[in-house]
């Protein structure tokens, strides 16, 4: 049986923190693949055109063997729900074991996703720490467990596992916000994704 992570997002822009978890799934757990999954219409985020965030994901990520992109939200109309993904995945990879690599902040939202609960027991959990408002990381334990409670009686089976990596502040909208207003991104983003944002002049007038 074959171990494989999705990691699933928005990618607008794709940034070092992703990297950075992606790389920690690789060392820290039996992951012998990332499968990035470029969410194509994200049921809660307005964003860039799918076409410029997978072209910044394949830019990012090209250059490690055990990274793929997926373009399996690419084949489905309407919104990119996760079960629907991993459904999707599930099909093309049998005989897997899944994992799903999640931010702190996104495993704290798994009760309000639709079929949240069937989806939270077919794969295990790579958390992500990440700094929330007003919480630390030592309540990270504490907001999983609130988690499994809010999925109710069936979600005895959910698996998590913390990566081990350090609190990194930055996000996709925080990086958005820099180049908007003139500031450097340089060392928060690669180098090639900051020519195509260039090029392709995106974020200029991002409202946020
Ligand atoms: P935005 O700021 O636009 O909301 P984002 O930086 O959270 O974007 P996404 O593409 O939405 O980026 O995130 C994909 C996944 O990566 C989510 O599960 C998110 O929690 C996680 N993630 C992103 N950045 C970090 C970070 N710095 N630390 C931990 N997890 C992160």
């Amino acid at each position: 049986m074959q171990h494989l992570a999705i990691f699933g997002g928005t990618f607008d822009p794709i940034h070092w923190g992703h990297l950075l978890i992606a790389e920690a799934a690789l060392q820290q757990v039996s992951v012998e693949k990332v499968i990035w999954v470029p969410s194509l219409n994200p049921p809660h985020k307005k964003a860039a055109a799918f076409r410029h965030r997978l072209a910044m994901l394949q830019l990012a990520t090209q250059d490690n063997p055990r990274f793929t992109v997926s373009l399996v939200e690419n084949n489905r109309s309407g919104v990119s729900y996760a079960i629907d993904t991993l459904l999707d995945l599930c099909a093309c990879f049998p005989n897997t074991h899944w994992y799903w690599i999640v931010g702190l902040d996104t495993f704290q939202s798994l009760p309000r996703w639709y079929r949240g609960h069937e989806i939270a027991q077919m794969c295990d959990w790579l958390i992500a720490p990440r700094l929330l408002g007003g919480e630390n990381i030592a309540q990270s334990e504490l907001i999983c467990k609130q988690v499994k409670q809010q999925l109710g009686e069936q979600s005895h089976t959910i698996n998590w596992h913390f990566l081990d990596i350090p609190l990194v502040g930055v996000s996709s909208s925080l990086i958005r916000k820099l180049y908007r207003t003139g500031k450097s991104i340089r060392y928060l983003v690669p180098e090639d994704v900051i020519s195509y944002i260039a090029a392709h002049n995106l974020y200029s007038d991002d409202s946020e």
